[in-house]
């Protein structure tokens, strides 16, 4: 099969398209990094010049997120699913063995039933419908058990499109698991104890996974956690513990020079509601496409929709590729499409996928 357009825009939930620009200098410095006439993937994790490079990426991130001087921002692997053990790992240790999770979709109940190995979980299902969509349930009413050392969250649920925008009203630290929205707006650090996120989504390459730890959260480990994975081990030693991703590292970096130079959050916030608002009211106004979920959950960075003929779902994926519009197939426990709209899409990609879904449409329905 052929594709016939000259622009390809991959909509892939992730790992997930990265800014152009960031490739082209990646690629352009590749074989020959800083002039040293080596790759930066050939140099040593503890050289100064690698050093330099992870300081640099943590004061962008920093920067760019506003970070208080009381939080450690830590750089590990295994992916935010490793954090799923890390977490009640690194908590649970001196404290309460019970924490509150939150369940709103795919991902809060994969880090729920990971969680279950190490602490006794109090679980909050907080899905509910509204005007016949699926809606979550006001954070300020969520149970919350006396008993518990944390609330768990996730804020973007990747999989079913659903975004929470409210915190819960606790004194508990609040853990977030931001994989697929860190960085598509901005958020007050200091309301939470800790976020963590793999990069795949809106960071940088896979391989790395982002903590931001608030510095009370740092002593309370399992003498059973892995040492590549405690806090406080990470943050004594920069996250260079043992050898870290280095790649990864340097190229999330990148990323947050490109978001910088963009003009920051505001700006992609402003830039990623503008490409959902067009997504969903085009999908709003068809007849042949719907979304489940209720407006005031509808996530910025996942639109998933479905074919009212679910018949035609594969002509609508094979003649969106052949249109450039790739990966645009739904997760396999929800069906139908889902359009992942990172900070890395433009809204050109966006344009040329409501393009699409209007003509096939008028074509198909
Ligand atoms: C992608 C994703 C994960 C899984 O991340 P890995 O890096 O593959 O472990 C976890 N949580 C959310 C919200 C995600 O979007």
């Amino acid at each position: 099969m052929k594709i016939t357009s000259d622009k390809i825009f991959n909509f892939s939930s992730g790992p997930s398209s990265l800014p152009k620009e960031t490739m082209k200098q990646a690629q352009a410095e590749f074989m020959n990094w800083n002039n040293l006439g080596i790759s930066i993937m050939e140099i040593n994790h503890r050289n100064n010049l690698f050093l330099q490079v992870a300081e640099e990426a943590e004061q962008l991130l920093r920067d760019l997120l506003n970070i208080p001087d009381t939080y450690k921002v830590l750089f590990s692997q295994g992916g935010a699913r490793t954090q799923f053990s890390a977490v009640p790992l690194n908590l649970l240790g001196k404290r309460k063995k019970k924490a509150t999770y939150i369940d709103t979709g795919y991902w809060s109940r994969s880090a729920l039933e990971e969680a279950k190995k190490y602490c006794e979980i109090d679980c909050f299902k907080a899905r509910i419908k509204k005007d016949n969509k699926i809606a979550i349930i006001f954070a300020d009413e969520w149970n919350i058990d006396q008993e518990s050392a944390y609330v768990h969250f996730c804020p973007n649920e990747t999989v079913d499109g659903i975004e929470i925008n409210d915190l819960p009203l606790t004194d508990k630290p609040i853990i977030a698991d931001m994989s697929s929205t860190i960085l598509s707006r901005g958020i007050d650090i200091s309301k939470y104890g800790i976020i963590y996120a793999g990069a795949q989504k809106n960071i940088g390459p896979s391989g790395i996974c982002i903590s931001i730890v608030r510095d009370d959260l740092l002593d309370s480990a399992s003498s059973l956690l892995p040492s590549t994975l405690n806090y406080r081990i990470l943050a004594e030693n920069k996250s260079i513990f043992n050898t870290p991703p280095t790649f990864s590292w340097y190229l999330s970096g990148l990323v947050f020079k490109w978001l910088k130079k963009l003009g920051g959050l505001k700006v992609i916030e402003k830039y990623n509601r503008k490409k959902a608002a067009i997504l969903y009211d085009c999908i709003d106004k068809s007849m042949l496409y719907k979304n489940t979920i209720h407006v005031s959950n509808r996530s910025l960075m996942n639109v998933p929709f479905q074919l009212v003929r679910p018949e035609l779902n594969i002509r609508f994926l094979q003649q969106a590729k052949l249109a450039g519009l790739l990966e645009l197939k739904g997760h396999r426990s929800v069906g139908g499409m889902r359009a992942s709209i990172y900070n890395a899409m433009p809204i050109e990609g966006v344009q040329a996928l409501i393009a699409f879904m209007e003509k096939f449409e008028q074509e198909n329905y």
